[in-house]
């Protein structure tokens, strides 16, 4: 029996540490060769140092494993040699031994130190093709190249590989394998799989000691590494000759960018199918629109010609509201046409020097279909306002602003037209009192199609177009377009446009949200 002070120094160091006597007999290992080696001191204590030997490293030019490998200490130059060592359950563990020996006769204390072989291909392991040679000579000249073969194909796989004895402890593992746990095979090798804490990843290694294959797919939660790998895993049962389990093998997929395909799949179909609802959404609503005007329209052309027929006399408003109809319908296919013109950059704009002060008179004066009962003050500075634009297609931002204010706000109320000049900027505004926009919809309302949802289709009818194009009319104008509100109390949109005498202005940032109406910029 070791002495209590050898083993509680044995105990306290970090490496495997294995001590025998003159006889080689087993009289000690401490915890970190019990980890290593699989064994536990009680099983093994009193037992020759052969158990752990390879049978074809038993002998050497007559000499015992250890007694040999003393014998060359000196030629080692106190360099470990790497050999395998069987664990229990009789797997083959590649260590590094160094051999040391203390006292002599019945006092002899043999030290095997021992460790894990390390990866590193700048290990020499001469001395152990020397031991190889020493005992099976054939076995050296066809072993390497089998090994070598298995080798290439255990490192080169572009798939993780390890294997398992029956403790369950992890042999042998590949560098893809060590790579994508985010670990060191150093760090792999030796660890028992049911310390893991992935109960599935247990279940499956439990399954393949009781002979069975077993798959695992998941995010697999590295302990060592803290990483979380998205993986796939196929495991095999490894038979002996006597056809009982001796452990297991493993095939390890890293299915992160299988994953993230899959996920853009999802994303994509998600956004096919969103489109598709965009688009029937959109064909409902503009069948609805477009249809909306016909009926009073053939009603109103039907009582006209009943009229005439009798020769009745025709009342002039009957004309005006079926050409209020007819223009509702121009402009309704107009904006669809504008909308798909800006799809496919073929909307063009001739620019000249116009007062903006002039255009919107103008559309405000052709408003007076849409005014009804409203009242639409318009405030400008009393000189020209000179911007370079295109007059056909600012009007048409301007009459789209005005013609909103009035659907969306009560018949009664006022509509507040203002002109500005601003530094470098002409500064437009169109207020209403009307029902406002709800503050988490502001910002899709430039978008195509959008309508917010406070107002529903039969009480307002529209495309969603209008701002749309309106976005796409200023912003190529060098300019921006937003809108301040509050929903019941009114909307404000904007519009800044450069003025003519500024170079390339920048147009101006809308100032910060405060605690009035909300604003959306674009
Ligand atoms: P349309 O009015 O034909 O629906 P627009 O593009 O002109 O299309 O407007 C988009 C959406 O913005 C409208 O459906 C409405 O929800 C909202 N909106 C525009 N102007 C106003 C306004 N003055 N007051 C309240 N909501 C408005």
């Amino acid at each position: 029996m070791a002495g209590e002070d050898y083993k509680r120094l044995m105990d306290a160091m970090a490496d495997p540490l294995v001590a025998c006597d003159g006889d080689e007999r087993i009289l000690y290992l401490n915890p970190a060769a019990e980890r290593l080696l699989g064994w536990t001191v009680r099983e093994l204590e009193d037992q020759r140092l052969v158990h752990l030997v390879p049978a074809r490293l038993r002998s050497f030019d007559g000499h015992s494993f250890v007694r040999y490998l003393l014998g060359r200490r000196r030629a080692l130059g106190g360099r470990p040699v790497r050999v395998p060592l069987l664990r229990r359950g009789g797997a083959e563990l590649e260590v590094e031994v160094t051999v040391g020996t203390l006292g002599e006769g019945p006092e002899e204390r043999i030290t095997l130190v021992l460790r894990r072989a390390p990866e590193s291909p700048d290990y020499t392991d001469e001395p152990l093709e020397r031991l190889g040679s020493a005992t099976a000579p054939r076995a050296t000249h066809s072993a390497p190249t089998a090994e070598r073969a298995y080798q290439l194909v255990f490192e080169n796989a572009p798939l993780g590989l390890f294997h398992f004895d029956t403790t369950p402890t992890l042999i042998t593992c590949n560098d893809y394998f060590a790579r994508l746990i985010g670990s060191s095979k150093r760090v792999l090798i030796g660890l028992n799989l049911l310390t893991l804490h992935d109960e599935h990843f247990k279940g499956c290694v439990r399954d393949v000691l009781d002979g069975r294959h077993a798959y695992y797919e998941g995010d697999y939660h590295a302990v060592s590494s803290d990483k979380v790998i998205p993986m796939r895993t196929h495991f095999a049962p490894c038979f002996n000759e006597a056809g009982e389990v001796e452990g297991g093998v493993a095939i390890v997929e890293d299915i992160t960018e299988q994953r993230s395909a899959a996920a853009e799949r999802d994303r994509l179909f998600h956004e096919a199918q969103d489109a598709i609802r965009v688009r029937d959404d959109f064909l409902t609503i503009a069948s609805h629109e477009l249809k909306t005007p016909l009926t009073p329209l053939s009603l109103r052309l039907a009582s006209l010609e009943r009229r005439l027929e009798r020769n009745e006399p025709v009342d002039p408003a009957l004309l005006r509201h079926a050409r209020q109809h007819l223009v509702r319908l121009t402009a309704l296919i107009n904006d669809l046409l504008d909308a798909s013109r800006i799809d496919s950059g073929r909307l063009a704009l001739h620019l000249e020097p116009i007062g903006l002060d002039t255009i919107i008179e103008r559309a405000l004066s052709g408003m007076d279909i849409e005014r009804g009962h409203h009242r639409i003050d318009y405030v400008h500075p009393p000189e020209a306002v000179r911007i370079r634009g295109d007059s056909y297609r600012l009007e048409q931002v301007i009459a789209n602003l005005v013609e909103n204010a009035l659907k969306y706000s009560p018949g009664d109320s006022t509509v507040r037209v203002t002109l500005d000049v601003n530094d470098d900027f002409a500064l437009l505004s169109v207020a209403d009192e009307g029902i406002g926009i709800p503050r988490d919809q502001q910002e899709q309302l430039f978008e195509r199609y959008f309508r917010a949802r406070n107002v529903s289709v039969t009480s307002y009818g529209g495309l969603g177009l209008g701002l749309y194009i309106s976005r796409d009319i200023v912003e190529r104008h060098g300019g921006r377009i937003w809108v301040e509100s509050e929903v019941g109390q009114g909307s404000t949109f904007y519009v800044a446009l450069p003025l003519l005498a500024s170079a390339t202005p920048t147009p101006p940032a809308p100032e910060p949200p405060h605690s009035g109406p909300s604003q959306q910029v674009h």
